[in-house]
């Protein structure tokens, strides 16, 4: 039985239709990153950016988990699998996945801008949405903006210190401090492989690559890993 570690990004949700995240262009499903995706946007129109985030979500509900979100539920069958995610779609759990440590936040969640209380969020959040806790009407998605720190990174470097395998699926390598984990993964002896359509930016820095769609690429390793296990 080995200790994985998994990293996965927007790619690994791409064919369940959910749209990549354009780091190119800097746009993010036609909008500015700085609008949509960071404090200082939320602060300047939080109308908009609660619209974006209900439109992400309604897609999320809409969309179904893929071939690579279930194949990575049955890699527990025979290892000791932590799935750390950088979406925030549920996809994973609707999967299979457990204990799926979602570090830039979820859609499913909502969070008071003002006193820090987390409550689900409702299907449609409105600013003018009180909290349940201080009722402020401060509500925002519980999702980590750019210039935020995620969450439970303390938990991921401990797991990633004592695994034995780091595989990173369908992420670009441009978002840190996840753009970060194969160099840390490296530093502390652990074996590295990446599952991408393309090489991402950091592509070199693992041991071993694999280009493909998820959907092909993820199941055709896990049933690797699964015999030989
Ligand atoms: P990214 O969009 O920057 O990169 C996506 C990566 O996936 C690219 O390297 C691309 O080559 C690869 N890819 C595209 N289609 C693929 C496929 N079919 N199979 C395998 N790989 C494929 O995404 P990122 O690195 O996750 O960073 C973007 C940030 O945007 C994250 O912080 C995340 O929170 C957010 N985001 C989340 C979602 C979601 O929850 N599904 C969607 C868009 C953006």
């Amino acid at each position: 039985m080995a200790r994985i570690v998994v990293l996965t990004g927007a790619g690994i949700s791409a064919e369940s239709g959910i749209r990549t995240f354009r780091a190119a262009d800097g746009l993010w499903e036609d909008h500015r990153i700085e609008d949509v995706a960071t404090p200082e946007g939320f602060a300047r129109d939080p109308e908009l950016v609660l619209r974006f985030y209900n439109e992400r979500r309604a897609a999320a509900a809409a969309a179904e988990p893929n071939a690579a979100h279930r194949a990575l539920a049955r890699l527990t069958q025979a290892h000791q699998v932590t799935v750390v995610t950088q979406n925030v779609d549920d996809l994973h759990e609707r999967g299979g996945s457990r204990g799926v440590i979602h570090m830039h936040g979820t859609l499913n969640g909502a969070l008071c801008a003002r006193c820090g209380h987390r409550w689900t969020a409702p299907r449609v959040m409105q600013v003018t949405d009180p909290c349940p806790a201080c009722g402020a009407p401060a509500s925002r998605p519980d999702i980590v903006w750019f210039g935020e720190m995620p969450y439970r990174m303390a938990e991921i470097w401990q797991a990633l210190r004592a695994a034995d395998l780091f595989v990173s699926i369908g992420t670009s390598g441009n978002v840190y401090p996840a753009a970060g984990f194969v160099a840390d993964a490296r530093h502390a002896g652990i074996a590295t492989l990446e599952l991408n359509l393309e090489p991402s930016a950091g592509s070199r820095l693992f041991d071993a690559a694999r280009h493909g769609p998820a959907t092909q690429i993820v199941p055709a390793w896990v049933a690797e890993m699964l015999a030989a296990a």
